[in-house]
């Protein structure tokens, strides 16, 4: 048996959750609450950008998510191998938009930038969405490459490689354990320098567990949100024009976190 072929309709355990993979689009309800992986990585950073980025894909992922998975609920995809000469075209044309970033500094371009640069980096690859039942809410995800089932690879390009390396290690775990792969490696690029950083895990389940349980008492209500520990983090937030902690000490309220959520 292929690793995660015991999720299909089999429970999942991640701590004390109990989930369950969900099938295609007609099988699930979509009244529940659903919260994305992608967006765990941010709750090292910081909590109410965190929340923010999930109440920004919580309207993406409620209309169109489901509706072109299989009836296994499963999407699978690959990226297209890159010849030598494709390789180093694609690349100009990322550095480029990397030397215009600052014209170009909203959520469109750098969805755009990250997308090319992880089509670069992991060209000929191949991955699947899933997304979970945890009873109380539904979790979606699709981790950048999965390698034989042996391991999940995440990739982004940073200009804080280390930071954004320790961000994603959460995320990077939570595919790990509900995929039903043993080990996962992030990896982070430095968009102009080329530094790279490459960090290697064993999947672990008392963290992923740890990791929803965070993400789900913000978004439920359970727990108040917290600021980030180094104030520093919001000079390179992409949410810092609009949040109003950097400049009162306020933690925006649901209501201001679904504001700016609109605006990016
Ligand atoms: S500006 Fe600061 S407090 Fe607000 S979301 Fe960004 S990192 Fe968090």
């Amino acid at each position: 048996m292929r690793a995660g072929e015991n999720l299909w309709g089999s429970p999942i355990s991640v701590g004390r959750f109990v989930a369950r993979q969900c099938l295609g689009a007609a099988s699930h309800g979509y009244a529940k609450p659903i919260f994305g992986i992608s967006d765990l990585a941010q709750l090292a950073y910081c909590e109410i950008k965190s929340t923010i980025s999930q109440i920004a894909s919580r309207q993406g992922y409620m209309t169109h998510v489901f509706m072109d998975d299989g009836t296994d609920g499963v999407r699978k995809s690959s990226r297209p191998s890159l010849t030598t000469e494709e390789k180093r075209e694609t690349t100009d044309t990322l550095r480029k938009l990397f030397e215009n970033e600052r014209t170009q500094d909203f959520s469109g371009a750098r969805l755009a930038r990250g997308r090319i640069a992880e089509d670069i980096e992991l060209a000929g690859t191949v991955t699947e969405r899933r997304h979970f039942d945890f009873a109380e809410f539904l979790l979606i995800g699709v981790p950048d490459a999965l390698i034989a089932n042996e391991l999940v690879i995440e990739f982004a390009s940073s200009r804080q490689p280390y930071l954004t390396a320790k961000d994603k290690l959460l995320q990077a775990n939570v595919y790990a354990v509900l995929w039903g792969v043993p080990k996962y490696q992030v990896i982070v690029a430095h968009p102009t320098t080329g530094q790279r950083v490459a960090t290697d895990g064993t999947a672990d389940i008392a963290l992923a567990e740890q990791t929803i349980s965070t993400m789900w008492e913000l978004l439920s209500g359970r727990r108040s949100v917290r600021p980030p520990n180094n104030p520093n983090k919001c000079i390179s937030c992409p949410y810092r024009l609009s949040c109003p902690f950097p400049g009162s000490g306020h933690i925006a309220t649901i209501e201001e976190m679904k504001r700016i959520a609109i605006r990016h």
